[in-house]
């Protein structure tokens, strides 16, 4: 999900503001909310077509890692790509891929098309990778993995071990790390889900001709943020009702991503936490599990108040009036969008953190995954619009007494002000950059221009 809404979102903004004809194709999945994202109402000519699925269980070990699950999943599913673009009436000037797509270039040199690749994450993950692909996986292992070293990346924030990617750790994911960034090399253009103002020296560390020694030749286009734009009306009613009966601001909502979850043990101290804070929340819970990464909902147990099994008993009874909990999947831009909304608690996924600038909504980072460790230090040492909890070293969980703290912090405090005016700031800036003539419009015109002219040539 969290590639599919912003490419989606690109898709969107390449039909309305620079008059193409967009086909997204996806592989196929039965996620309840990937249905949910394909019935929004999507722009004339805009298409979205799921490739078949594949069943790649006889090709890889069970316990491969996710990174290069993905990259098998894209691979088995280039033969109906090809014959899909092949079939296609009018043959498309330029194939845009995700990270974990770029096998495909074979496709597009075959058919005479410009190449790209959108990055749904920020320059930073980009420098990271590319930086990563240009050393030796015996130092990032030796140095930086088991003598917890910071990996310094030139030009931009170095990357201390305690918010490395999660990807380094491991050896077949180095790997995967290189082909990545070698892939995107042999693009005619990398974009990318920031902007300009947000991370200028990053970009323009990215963008000299000498960086890593000469390593990225190709243009980088900043055309963030894409976020999900949708109108407040999908809010469901008791959700809706619900927030408009709360004073501005004072409501903190609470989500770890499309498939964030936290551990049983976590999750008993995060409900008292928040109980315990006294302030109004909305909660997107998720029965526990030991894999931070993804568990699809069974709501368990209840007890005599509908308190799910895993959460303290009464729960629900003694939170109704300062609370309310939706299970799995949440409205999430929506509830974000609206003007009760004063905090987010999150597991700092890219998307979430853009939708959380995008609403001037300052937030707490929990980092559960992936590259969420380098968003959440980037957001509290760079931005100053997050705060990060303390983990207790003995147990490895952040206490019942630190989340009270911080909530009622972000939702009352002078600190808590602080913050909501930078990220205030931010969204203004943000929206500058997205409008026309601004920094990220004037980066996808140029993506437009370059096809228009391959077009012509
Ligand atoms: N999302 C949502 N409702 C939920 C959980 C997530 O709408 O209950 C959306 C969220 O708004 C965001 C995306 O799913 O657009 C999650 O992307 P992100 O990059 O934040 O994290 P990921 O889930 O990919 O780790």
């Amino acid at each position: 999900m969290g590639h599919l809404i912003p490419i989606i979102e690109l898709g969107k903004r390449m039909v309305s503001h620079h008059e193409f004809h967009v086909t997204i194709f996806f592989v196929a999945s039965d996620h309840a909310s990937i249905t949910s994202l394909l019935k929004s109402p999507t722009p004339h000519n805009l298409d979205i077509v799921a490739l078949p699925f594949v069943d790649i269980s006889g090709l890889i070990e069970p316990n491969t890692h996710l990174v290069t699950k993905l990259l098998v999943i894209m691979r088995e599913s280039l033969p109906s790509l090809r014959s899909l673009i092949a079939a296609m009436k009018i043959r498309p000037t330029a194939l845009i891929v995700d990270l974990f797509g770029a096998d495909a270039f074979e496709i597009a040199q075959e058919f005479g098309m410009l190449k790209y690749v959108f990055v749904t994450t920020n320059a930073w993950f980009l420098a990271v990778i590319f930086h990563s692909s240009s050393l030796d996986k015996q130092v990032i292992l030796e140095g930086h993995v088991k003598g917890q070293k910071p990996l310094k990346i030139p030009g931009c924030k170095s990357l201390f071990f305690k918010d490395t990617l999660e990807s380094l750790h491991d050896i077949d994911s180095v790997d995967e790390s290189e082909f990545i960034g070698t892939k995107m090399t042999k693009s005619n253009g990398i974009l990318i889900n920031t902007w300009q103002d947000l991370e200028s020296s990053t970009i323009e560390a990215l963008r000299d001709n000498n960086y890593l020694g000469g390593l990225i030749k190709v243009p980088i286009y900043p055309i963030g943020p894409l976020v999900r734009q949708e109108g407040k009306q999908v809010l469901d009613k008791q959700v809706k009702q619900w927030l408009d009966k709360q004073p501005i601001e004072s409501v903190i909502y609470v989500s770890f991503g499309s498939g964030g979850t936290l551990s049983a043990k976590q999750m008993t101290e995060f409900a008292w936490g928040l109980e315990q804070s006294q302030r109004k929340f909305i909660w997107v819970v998720r029965p526990p599990s030991n894999n931070a990464l993804g568990s699809y909902f069974t709501i368990g147990k209840t007890d005599g108040d509908g308190t799910p099994d895993y959460l303290p008993q009464g729960f629900f009874t003694r939170t109704k009036d300062i609370g309310l909990v939706i299970p799995m999947w949440a409205p999430q831009a929506q509830i974000l969008s609206h003007p009760s909304v004063g905090g987010f608690l999150s597991h700092c996924g890219w998307n979430s953190t853009l939708e959380s600038i995008t609403n001037g909504v300052p937030m707490i980072a929990w980092p559960l995954y992936a590259e969420q460790k380098m968003n959440a230090a980037m957001l509290t040492e760079d931005f100053e619009i997050a705060v990060r909890p303390k983990v207790s070293t003995t147990e490895e969980i952040v206490g019942r007494g630190e989340i009270e703290g911080m909530v009622r912090m972000m939702m009352a405090d002078k600190e808590g002000l602080a913050m909501k005016n930078i990220v205030k700031e931010l969204k203004q800036n943000a929206e500058k950059a997205l409008d026309k003539g601004g920094s990220s419009y004037n980066s996808l015109s140029q993506v437009a221009q370059d096809c228009l002219h391959h077009l012509q040539v």
